[in-house]
């Protein structure tokens, strides 16, 4: 089966659009722990030494973190957006929130969706909490940095709950 951006209604020059640089799959994956949702989850081996660390830290002050999502092919989200086209969403609405096939940080084994205890999965209202504060503070310590931040110029709406780990 060929994945292509046409076949899902995404205009030749997103990238460019969106100032979003394709985002490659990496050679080489690690398995993590499980997830909240006891699914397995991968990611490359610098990004789970650095996020096995830094939550490590986190439970010693107190502060719950878990995983929700990490590594993500380009197949898996290709077939998330053509899912939610197939429920009437439309292509400008599902690129709000999802980056394009190929484009997604989850492609590159580095980035993490994040949860606290008390608050849902991936909600905007994840900032107030003190697992976010929490990040905010500490996470560059471990090369981990939000890359969606409000009013982002790529367009993408505002993830408190997706950090990337960027060494350098
Ligand atoms: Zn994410």
């Amino acid at each position: 089966m060929s994945l292509s951006h046409a076949q899902l209604g995404i205009p030749p020059d997103y990238g460019q659009r969106c100032g979003l640089t394709l985002c490659p799959e990496p050679e080489e994956l690690v398995d993590t722990e499980l997830d909240f949702y006891q699914r397995p989850q991968k990611l490359v081996a610098a990004a789970l030494r650095s996020w096995t660390l830094m939550r490590a830290t986190a439970t010693g002050d107190g502060i719950s973190l878990f995983l929700i999502s990490a590594y993500r092919s380009v197949e898996y989200q290709h077939k998330l957006i053509a899912a939610k086209l197939e429920k009437g969403e439309l292509i400008e609405q599902v690129l709000r929130v999802n980056a394009a096939p190929g484009f997604s940080e989850h492609h590159l084994g580095r980035a993490l969706d994040l949860g606290t205890l008390g608050c849902d999965a991936l909600v905007v209202e994840f900032e107030n909490t003190d697992a976010f504060q929490w990040l905010m503070e500490n996470s560059a310590t471990y090369d981990f940095y939000l890359s969606y931040p409000r009013n982002h110029a790529s367009g993408i709406a505002y993830e408190p709950w997706h950090w990337c780990f960027q060494q350098g």
